[in-house]
């Protein structure tokens, strides 16, 4: 199976799954009841355990580092002109530029900041243009005009090469869900801060209005990729236990949270099969048709384009509920 095809894996809900141990990884208290089983290629299906004191979920058992790697093709992130349609693009690469200036207000000019899997380096750059001494993590080695000398490969953000205590900011921007421990990297990040250095941390949120009314459906599961499912309580918890101070968390995403309820109706009402919407807006590698035919696109796009106004609506009530469909949770590490 190709890698992209995991957003068509099917995902069912379980009423009163067993309860598994130890403890939940989040908040480090509550034990498991297992919520969803889910496809996986290639293997037995999959189990995502909810933690009965947090509401936090994590994949049970974990994958091993080798069915992980599987999972992530080269081309996972797109080839070097993106992963989705012209326009599409466009329009992430302006909502790259408004976060790059979201996350660095108030930040000493010039400082080092570090975005941790930082895909195609889109946010590394947009950080150096506003001229601070950017720097980014990934697996793959990444081939883009102006990243020379910012980049640092390797999956164990400890084992690279990055000075301890020197910068000012560390972003995990939709990371810490892909991650098998979590804890081990948000550790590691605040050993790279400085004293009062800010961290953020950007990820769906499983205790947001779409996931508690879509469920299995929820398009933010993305399983079997996604191992952690992070409530707002949960993350906190996770980022006290290592030691952060939280300052605030924020609830709106123009990326992640409209489209969540699109997608999230679709997987639950549409004709089109499991994101199928999602899987039509990304490019196909040359040679490959589209995802779908021209009616089955013309559906998708229609039925879209009539949902659009609500959910932008229903993502606006969301965040002020602090109940978005992705959460960013902005943390400190405190001046010893
Ligand atoms: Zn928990």
């Amino acid at each position: 199976m190709d890698a992209h095809s995991l957003y068509t894996l099917p995902v069912r809900a379980v009423a009163e799954g067993e309860v598994v141990g130890p403890r939940c990884p989040v908040c480090g208290v509550g034990q498991g009841r297992i919520r969803w089983v889910h496809g996986v290629p290639e293997g037995p299906e999959g189990h995502v355990a909810r933690c009965l004191e947090c509401g936090s979920g994590w994949s049970e058992p974990m994958p091993s580092a080798a069915e992980l790697a599987a999972w992530y093709p080269p081309t996972y992130y797109g080839d070097t002109t993106g992963k989705f349609g012209r326009t599409l693009e466009w329009m992430v690469h302006c909502m790259t530029q408004l976060r790059a200036r979201h996350l660095t207000l108030g930040l000493p000019p010039g400082c080092r900041v570090l975005d941790v899997g930082c895909g195609r380096g889109d946010l590394v750059l947009a950080l150096a243009a506003r001229g601070f001494e950017a720097h980014g993590t990934e697996l793959f080695p990444v081939q883009k005009p102006g990243l020379e000398g910012r980049m640092h490969y390797g999956a164990d953000l400890e084992a690279l090469d990055l000075e301890p205590g020197t910068f000012q900011l560390v972003v995990l921007w939709h990371v810490l869900e892909h991650l098998i421990d979590p804890q081990a990297t948000l550790e590691a990040a605040r050993q790279l801060l400085v004293p009062g250095g800010r961290l953020v941390v950007a990820v769906p949120n499983l205790s947001s209005w779409q996931a508690s009314l879509f469920g299995a459906d929820w398009f933010h599961l993305d399983l079997p990729r996604h191992l952690h499912h992070f409530t707002l309580v949960g993350l906190r918890r996770l980022l006290e236990r290592v030691g952060y101070g939280v300052i605030r968390d924020e609830h709106f995403s123009l990326r992640q949270n409209p489209f969540g309820w699109v997608q999230s109706t679709l997987n639950w009402s549409g004709p089109g099969g499991r994101n199928a919407l999602y899987q039509r807006l990304q490019r196909r590698p040359a040679g490959q048709p589209p995802y779908l035919g021209a009616w089955a696109t013309l559906r998708e796009y229609g039925l879209a384009a009539l949902l659009t106004p609500c959910a932008g609506a229903l993502s606006i009530l969301a965040a002020l509920a602090r109940r978005g469909g992705s959460m960013t949770l902005y943390a400190q590490r405190p001046i010893e």
